[in-house]
């Protein structure tokens, strides 16, 4: 399969001629390739987002318009689902099951900002009797979109979906790794009919067209999902122009587990957070998890009697629980955070292996127990099915200990006690606190990072304000 970029409202033929190949993480088999683009394809997409800017295409737009054109996109991204899905979990390596789903809950996120159209707010603020104030919500301008590979479809829709409420035009970079499945929403955006311009995909590595994307001039705003050395890198790129960035960014997410928790569902949910939904390759992953001694034998031993059971393999077997890492060189960066653990002196309770099936990149669910706070993998994101544990006494302990590292992204509290629950959310320095599960979430709902987690909240209302700008216009009446 070829992939073009989608530029001005169309798939253009490749200018560059660099092409590069997609590999399934699960066989290490070509899927297909992208067009790599270069600074001739950069161009014309930012000139073709900037005319479609200046025309107002997206502000000028009829809200039910607008509305309209989003269900469109959310009905065919339901037509294409199971063909989208297949694709998806032969580039990325997630289930089957998974995939289908982020293609449905992207047309969920479409609908609902379809029905956000005409449901913006703006303010009208008195300040004495002769003066008159408003103040409303616009956009950037162009803004820049790096996506990464772990759910490429979801944060498209997300991002895309809120950029076009507020009117920014867009031009995106789909991850290099897992970037087929994206080729959907440019043959959606033709076949629903989307105004020229308003989104412009272009394919390629990070550092070369991802670098080239961030350094030119031609974006007003940036957005950026990925890792905290990446959004350095751009934020150091973009100083001298001292343009606004929005960075959803990665995380180290712990979930105390009090005494009083429904250990079962503790086990679940840890199950879930860190090992199923690809295979750890996630920012919420429950990477961390911080138990009382009085339940934590009663805890380690059915988490690992679960751990161990859970079935390895690649995204098109339905019984498949664990899928593969995206790369060999994401194995390479599991094993050596693993074998650090080992050396800093935690117990390897479970896993500490690549899988015996050695045609994909298949990693045993690992825990570690007895995790000093300040060990590298206490303190760094592995994006792998890995895990530590902790012990904890008092309730003050346990959130130095959630506390401990520089990300913020999710976190949660298992506890029967609403009250305990409540001073601990209060506490955690995390844009997600979930109580007694773990993703607990809806497009409605907004989410976001504290400290290296990022800044920018995605999602419900919160998402459409965060991606603009507010502009007041104050009048004196004669
Ligand atoms: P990454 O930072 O390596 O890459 C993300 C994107 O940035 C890709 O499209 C890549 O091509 C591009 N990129 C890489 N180097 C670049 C450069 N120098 N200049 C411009 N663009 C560049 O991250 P990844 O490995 O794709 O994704 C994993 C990371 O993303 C993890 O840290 C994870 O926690 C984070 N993440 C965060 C969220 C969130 O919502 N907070 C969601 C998903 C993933």
């Amino acid at each position: 399969m070829e992939i073009r970029n989608y530029i001005n409202g169309k798939f253009l033929d490749s200018l560059s001629n660099e092409n590069l190949p997609v590999i399934n993480p699960a066989n290490q088999k070509i899927v297909g390739n992208i067009d790599q683009a270069l600074d001739e394809e950069i161009n014309l997409a930012y000139e073709a987002a900037k005319r479609a800017f200046d025309k107002r295409i997206l502000l000028d737009m009829d809200p039910k318009e607008k509305s309209k054109m989003m269900r469109a996109i959310a009905d065919k991204l339901r037509e294409y689902k199971d063909i989208g899905g297949q694709l998806l979990s032969q580039e990325n390596g997630k289930t089957i099951k998974q995939c289908i789903d982020e293609f449905k809950g992207a047309a969920d996120t479409f609908d609902f900002y379809a029905g956000m159209t005409d449901k913006i707010q703006n303010k009208l603020i008195p300040s004495g009797k002769d003066t008159f104030n408003y103040v409303v919500l616009e956009p950037f301008g162009v803004s820049l979109q790096i996506v990464p590979w772990n759910y490429p479809i979801s944060i498209f829709s997300g991002m895309v979906a809120q950029n076009w409420i507020v009117g920014n035009t867009i031009v995106i970079k789909p991850p290099e790794l897992c970037p087929i499945s994206s080729n959907f929403y440019g043959k959606i955006f033709e076949e629903v009919g989307v105004p020229e311009g308003i989104i412009n995909i272009v394919h390629g590595y990070g550092e070369v067209t991802g670098r080239k994307l961030v350094k030119h001039s031609g974006s007003d705003y940036i957005v950026f999902t990925g890792s905290p050395e990446v959004a350095s890198e751009i934020l150091k790129e973009t100083a001298d122009r001292i343009i606004p960035c929005h960075f959803e960014l990665g995380g180290k997410s712990a979930a105390i587990i009090y005494p009083d928790a429904d250990i079962d569902k503790a086990v679940d949910s840890t199950v879930k957070g860190i090992f199923k939904p690809n295979a750890g390759q996630i920012c919420v992953a429950m990477s961390r998890v911080i138990v009382h001694p009085k339940i934590k034998d009663e805890y380690m031993t059915k988490l690992i009697s679960k751990s161990k059971k859970l079935k390895i393999g690649s995204g098109d077997n339905s019984e498949t629980e664990v899928t593969p890492l995206i790369s060999k060189d994401q194995m390479q960066r599991v094993s050596n955070y693993v074998n650090s653990g080992v050396q800093s002196g935690a117990t390897l309770a479970l896993g500490g292996k690549e899988d015996d099936n050695q045609e994909g990149n298949f990693y045993q669910p690992t825990i570690f127990d007895n995790v000093s706070t300040d060990a590298t993998i206490a303190q760094e994101e592995i994006f792998g099915p890995v895990t530590s544990v902790f012990d904890f006494e008092t309730e003050d302990e346990a959130i130095e200990i959630a506390n401990s590292t520089n990300y913020g992204l999710a976190s949660g509290v298992f506890t029967a006690d609403d009250q305990k629950a409540k001073w601990t959310a209060e506490r955690i320095q995390a844009g997600i606190i979930w109580h007694n599960d773990w993703f607990v979430d809806g497009t409605n709902l907004p989410g976001g990072g504290y400290k290296k987690s990022g800044y920018g909240r995605d999602g419900g209302m919160d998402g459409i304000y965060s991606h603009g700008q507010t502009k007041r216009v104050s009048k004196r009446l004669y």
